[in-house]
């Protein structure tokens, strides 16, 4: 049975009741998380308190990187164990595991070297007064985090929360608890004050809303859905606590027909496939100009039917959605397809080793989606991706900027002119020119536009985030 993580030890929960921790590749229950409660949640948040106002306010910007960099080589050291971890928690096939664990030191150590370089500026202001700025953390820093990349999450949003100076109390989901309840312990060892880093389990409804609410939390940052997303605003706004809403996408991938086929044709595979299709920045519509439309979708079919789908211990191209309630929602949306009459390309093949109690689902690739089906507005979360044709420029802007969200777009051509006009008409938090995602990017500020949220986490850009901005003026004659 695993425990809460409060104040650097292990917590039953005061409800003491437990949810069941099931492995995605054969949907059998392995272990067991706490059911939390407002309650527990109130004991971190004290928790929390006091340790920052304790240990935590004693420690220089400079110690705080160096406590982040010890961390960040003891998650590197336990990079093997976290991947096994979240393989069976997450159904991750073993090279998504590991570079997941592997991403979540890297944070740690970007985010380690930023401690000490965060400052406020003096400002020219009249004749006989000094005016400056200090960039001060919020205090008690609140993170919600869904379950599909939980240590890349875990790392981005409380990794910069705590390089400004926040200390943290962190819901993961109920479907993946498990392998940030060993970051926390680790950090403890490598000498974490008691309360800088807290871990609740529990359901969203109970244990996320109570954090929404809870008066000492100075700061939410919350990835997850739209609909989650807008009832964690709400919560905050009773209080008038500042969020940072990471939310979904349904990003699209524009190919123009100048592009270069052999280098689309896996990064566009592979952005939809990635985590069984369940990642925000999925690359989930396929824009195609015309003249380029029928080769590409020949190759890209062949590319799907060898896909291959099975246990995450296999270590194939796809593994298993997290959920039952995942793969029925991804059914849901192709069986409407098939009413609709939008035509199936190819699909990958789940193999024979595959448990039928395990939660698979072949990647499908659909043509000619139109523009205002469900298929080409709502996310998935699923390996499915919507194909169109464009004619022109116009065109694909109007088709990319024809959903609610805005978190990425990649655009693929020679011409550096249209490179240039594609970005700025694209309305997305990130654009990718003949790439896409490149490769991670912890450097780089990442977030949405539209209903794919505000406030930016990732790179520098974060700490401005997680700190808030306090004028010092001083009238000295
Ligand atoms: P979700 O919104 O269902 O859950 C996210 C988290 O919110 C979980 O910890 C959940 O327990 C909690 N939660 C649920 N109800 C709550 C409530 N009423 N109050 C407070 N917390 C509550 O999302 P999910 O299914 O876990 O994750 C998938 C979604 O996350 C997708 O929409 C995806 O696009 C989005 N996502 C966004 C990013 C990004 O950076 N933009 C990254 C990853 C995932």
């Amino acid at each position: 049975m695993q425990h809460h993580f409060i104040a650097n030890a292990p917590a039953r929960s005061s409800s003491e009741r437990t949810l069941p921790v099931i492995d995605p590749s054969d949907g059998q229950t392995y272990d067991t998380i706490q059911r939390g409660t407002a309650d527990d949640i109130d004991q971190a948040v004290r928790a929390a308190r006091q340790c920052y106002e304790g240990a935590w306010s004693k420690l220089s910007a400079a110690e705080r990187g160096r406590l982040m960099m010890r961390l960040s080589l003891k998650l590197g050291e336990h990079a093997e164990e976290l991947a096994a971890i979240e393989q069976r928690d997450c159904g991750k096939p073993t090279k998504q595991a590991r570079a997941d664990a592997v991403a979540l030191a890297r944070y740690f150590e970007f985010y380690a070297g930023a401690c000490d370089k965060l400052h406020g500026e003096t400002l020219p202001y009249q004749q006989g007064y000094t005016v400056f700025t200090w960039r001060e953390p919020h205090g008690v820093t609140g993170h919600v985090i869904p379950w599909n990349y939980p240590m890349q999450i875990f790392g981005r949003s409380v990794g910069g929360a705590l390089a400004a100076g926040n200390v943290c109390v962190v819901k993961p989901s109920e479907d993946a608890c498990m392998s940030l309840l060993r970051v926390a312990q680790l950090a403890a060892e490598v000498g974490f004050p008691a309360g800088a880093i807290n871990i609740v389990t529990g359901y969203g409804h109970e244990v996320g809303d109570a954090l929404a609410r809870h008066p000492g939390i100075d700061h939410i940052s919350f990835t997850g859905s739209p609909t989650v997303g807008t009832l964690i605003q709400q919560a905050a706004a009773e209080r008038h606590c500042p969020v940072t809403l990471e939310l979904g996408g349904k990003s699209p991938q524009i190919v123009f027909a100048d592009a270069d086929l052999d280098e689309v044709l896996p990064v566009v595979v592979n952005a939809i496939v990635q985590n069984a299709g369940q990642t925000c920045s999925a690359g989930s519509r396929l824009l195609v100009q015309e003249g380029l439309y029928e080769p590409l979708l020949e190759r890209l079919g062949a590319a799907f039917s060898n896909l291959r789908v099975g246990p995450a211990a296999m270590d194939l191209d796809v593994g298993p959605l997290i959920r039952q309630t995942q793969q029925q929602r991804v059914w849901d949306f192709l069986s409407d397809a098939q009413h609709a009459g939008i035509p199936m390309v190819a699909q990958g093949q789940v193999v024979e080793e595959a448990p039928e109690s395990g939660f698979y689902q072949a990647p499908t690739l659909l043509r000619d989606v139109p523009v205002t089906h469900r298929l080409a507005q709502e996310e998935v979360f699923g390996p499915v991706l919507a194909a169109m044709s464009f004619r022109d420029e116009d065109h694909a802007v109007e088709l990319a900027n024809a959903t609610q969200f805005g978190l990425v777009a990649g655009i693929w051509t020679r011409d550096g002119a249209r490179q240039l006009r594609m970005a700025r008409r694209v309305r997305s938090g990130q654009v990718f020119i003949n790439n896409y995602g490149a490769g991670g990017g912890v450097e780089l500020p990442f977030g949405g536009v539209k209903s794919s949220g505000y406030g930016r986490e990732k790179g520098f850009e974060a700490l401005l985030g997680f700190t808030t901005l306090k004028t010092v003026a001083i009238k000295h004659g």
